[in-house]
């Protein structure tokens, strides 16, 4: 990663030879375009730090906490901290290649999130009042009960996919950040029952599959849950949940069985059963634990994407999650072998 300030000093100085700089400051109320800032006014203004990279067309920008943005060109993605928003419009190049056109409307949002209200550049337009966000911050997490139907149990929560790793996407959806924000509603309802819970992740990042079970066996965890969406890669008509487990596994069928009828009491989607796994998928292989993987859903399939990007059906499918362990945990003898 090479910085551009250096670069940036230059292009500045030639910008204000040839008047094709940083665009002024204009009256918004005549204006009917949402108005620009360079990526490097915007950094000298917070007194943060720019970068091109680490991928090609990237560029981030970084406070002296360590707080990370970045952005790409011709994209209208922004991910503060890991979290994606999404801007008024598109990032775009400038000629040089190192400086970004940016909506003002996402320096004001800057200014907002990070406490610099004075910086912000008014007045706003009705339209520029803030960024959507594509993926919610993570809530913090509920804290362990002290009693409840799970005291005793550690429950690690794997969510699929994160940081690099996408995961499956189709119809607008993808899985990494679907995935996200049901294993944390999990995790706050396994504790609220008393468990102790160990995430995998809890934020847009990627931790690799043996590290994943690494966490879970360190633990001593007595169940692990990982959560998925699914893709059908030759037909947009299949739907529904399913859940694997490994085969032989006779404690993972059980909890596989009790999550599986869970969804089935909480949804009418199409319930395609517990099944052994045909992959050798490495999260069941290498996990000491009973260990299921749940597939919430099929984002290639138009309807079902447009519910599991649904917070209410996120939820949902979290409370069949943590209905289906609870009933596993509290029926029966659950025991610690596979
Ligand atoms: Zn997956």
């Amino acid at each position: 990663m090479r910085t551009i300030l250096p670069l940036l000093a230059i292009a500045l100085f030639v910008a204000g030879c040839t008047s094709a700089g940083i665009i002024p400051p204009q009256d918004t109320s005549l204006d009917p375009e949402p108005r620009t800032m360079h990526l490097s006014e915007m950094a000298t203004e917070l007194g943060w730090v720019y970068e091109t990279g680490p991928q090609p067309y990237q560029f981030t920008m970084k406070s002296p906490k360590g707080d990370l943005v970045t952005f790409k060109t011709g994209s209208d993605i922004v991910i503060i901290n890991s979290t994606r928003w999404r801007q008024e419009r598109d990032s775009t190049e400038n000629q040089y290649g190192n400086d970004l056109f940016l909506p003002e409307s996402t320096f004001n949002f800057l200014c907002k999130r990070f406490g610099q209200h004075h910086l912000q550049r008014g007045p706003l337009r009705k339209s520029s009042v803030d960024l959507t966000p594509l993926t919610p911050d993570a809530p913090p997490s509920v804290p362990k009960a002290a009693d409840g139907p799970l005291k005793g149990f550690t429950i690690c929560v794997d969510a699929g996919h994160g940081g690099k790793d996408e995961g499956g996407s189709a119809n607008g959806v993808i899985e990494k950040d679907i995935v996200l924000p049901a294993s944390l509603r999990l995790r706050d309802l396994l504790a609220g029952a008393g468990a102790t819970v160990i995430m995998t992740r809890t934020s847009d990042v990627y931790p690799e599959l043996e590290d994943r079970c690494n966490m879970a066996n360190a633990a001593k965890a007595d169940l692990f849950v990982s959560v998925h969406a699914n893709i059908a890669p030759n037909s947009d008509e299949v739907a529904g949940f399913e859940v694997f487990y490994k085969g032989g596994a006779q404690q993972s069928a059980r909890l596989a069985n009790a999550i599986v009828s869970a969804m089935d009491d909480a949804t009418d989607s199409p319930n395609r059963g517990a099944k052994v796994d045909p992959r050798g998928l490495r999260v069941l292989e290498k996990t000491k634990m009973p260990a299921v993987l749940v597939e919430l859903g099929f984002m290639s399939n138009a309807a079902e994407a447009r519910r599991l990007a649904t917070k209410s059906y996120q939820d949902k499918m979290a409370d069949a999650m943590f209905a289906g362990i609870t009933q596993y945990c509290t029926k029966g003898k659950a025991t610690v072998s596979k």
